[in-house]
């Protein structure tokens, strides 16, 4: 099938596909004589695995390394488990950084009392805070 097909099939972009190409991430697709590069079943599942990880937020450095790993060998096992340990960890780090962000935000929200309904001239203290 051609990039086109392909992209349709997975739901991902062409220029996606590409950059999974040149980082090597995807095998390089032979070419046509017309040079149309042509994919085939193995490039569907190996962009369904890269597009599987990236949903997990996985990074392209995990996914290159998560790529090659075999299930039924314990060394390369081991690894995913780590590399999922890890990921967690990255996870629960991007939670606590949320959390006191959302409460700045809460901060920021109930600083200001007034309702805004009418035209009273009051001052927003909401928008003179963001511009502290
Ligand atoms: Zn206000």
């Amino acid at each position: 099938m051609k990039i086109g097909e392909l992209a349709k099939i997975t739901g991902c972009q062409v220029g996606t596909i590409r950059f999974y190409e040149t980082s090597g991430l995807l095998p390089a697709a032979p070419r046509t004589q017309g040079n149309y590069r042509v994919y085939g079943e193995e490039h569907k599942k190996a962009l369904q695995f890269i597009l599987h990880c990236r949903a997990l937020d996985l990074s392209i450095d995990e996914v290159k390394e998560l790529i090659n790993l075999k299930s039924a060998q314990a060394s390369d096992a081991r690894k995913a488990h780590s590399i999922i340990e890890n990921h967690i960890l990255e996870i629960n780090k991007k939670i606590t950084q949320l959390e006191s962000l959302k409460s700045e935000l809460e901060f920021l929200a109930h600083k200001c009392g007034h309702d805004h309904r009418e035209e009273k001239g009051e001052t927003c203290c909401l928008i003179e805070a963001l511009h502290q």
